[in-house]
């Protein structure tokens, strides 16, 4: 089944109470198409990039079955780059930088043989291209999520209402879904969302999991509690990329099968801030991940 992905393709440098990095590879794109990877080898990759992009990263996305026909190579232009500061608490942080450099133009451009994809994951990325992405392809995807943040409902919330329209799940993060409806209770910015368009909405929580809605119903997945987080960066991206990956594979997209995807995304997002950037996530292995569902469904099974 095949998927396509959109978004940021970035360089990112980190800072958290355990170390800092220098310009590393990220971007929301870059996350999800690594991890969508791992469930499906039909993913399409929609991005533009600098010449200052390492090949190598690219090359490990094509060994890993993802087409990167889609990857625009901007010569002489410098990526996307976002530098962020986490609190003590990691579950909070402070955006240091946004360069859009070749994402202020971007024009994205999709290949003749990415038409009739299936599944649509617009990850985080202006809300006027996402848009765009979707009004360029020839049928209408059997589902698309989209991802955003806060960054976007500062500066283009006219474009991102627009573009929420159009999908079926968004994913975004409590303290955003918050600011979008203006309601502090999550149960009531869920409500006022979804009236907004996509009929599923993703409310992620950090550390303290994920909640699944859609109409009355509720979900919630569980964040798996570990030792040490290193760094959380790109967690977000990481879940959606476990979640459409998952949906993707098994070509379900009912509201059951949506929990086990969001279980899926959970368990990839574990992995992701055990290590700086996408390090942990580029040769994960199967029982790894088996594993880690295992533990997933121990942390929260009781017999009442
Ligand atoms: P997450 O931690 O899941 O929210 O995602 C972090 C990733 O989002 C980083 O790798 C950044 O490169 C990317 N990112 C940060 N700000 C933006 C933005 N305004 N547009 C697109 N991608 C962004």
């Amino acid at each position: 089944m095949s998927l396509l992905v959109v978004g940021s393709v970035a360089f990112d440098a980190i800072e958290t109470p355990f170390g800092k990095t220098d310009k590393i590879v990220g971007g929301a794109a870059s996350y999800i198409a690594l991890c969508s990877s791992y469930f499906t080898k039909s993913v399409n990759l929609v991005a533009v990039v600098g010449d200052d992009f390492p090949n190598e990263f690219v090359n490990h996305l094509n060994t890993n079955g993802v087409n990167t026909e889609g990857l625009q190579v901007k010569a002489g232009e410098k990526s996307f780059f976002w530098s962020g500061k986490y609190h003590n608490d990691m579950n909070s942080r402070d955006t240091i930088t946004t360069e859009l450099n070749v994402l202020a133009d971007f024009d994205p451009i999709i290949p003749a043989s990415y038409q009739n994809c299936e599944y649509l994951m617009l990850g985080n990325l202006t809300p006027k291209i996402q848009q765009t992405v979707i009004e360029r392809l020839t049928n209408r995807p059997k589902l698309i999520v989209m991802d955003t943040m806060n960054f976007w409902m500062e500066i283009a919330m006219n474009d991102l209402l627009a573009t929420i329209k159009m999908v079926d799940v968004l994913t975004i993060n409590d303290e955003e879904a918050r600011q979008l409806s203006g309601e502090y209770s999550l149960v009531k910015a869920a409500a006022k969302i979804q009236a907004m368009g996509p009929k599923y909405l993703i409310i992620k929580k950090g550390e303290h999991g994920a909640l699944l809605f859609h109409g009355k119903e509720m979900f919630y997945a569980p964040a798996l509690p570990l030792e040490e987080v290193f760094d959380p960066t790109g967690a977000g991206d990481t879940f959606a990329g476990g979640f459409i990956g998952y949906l993707a594979k098994t070509g379900d997209i009912s509201f059951e099968n949506m929990k086990n995807a969001v279980i899926y995304g959970s368990a990839m997002a574990s992995f992701c801030v055990e290590r700086f950037g996408t390090e942990r996530l580029v040769n994960l292995t199967e029982t790894e991940l088996n594993n880690r569902i295992a533990e997933f469904k121990k942390l929260s099974a009781f017999n009442v």
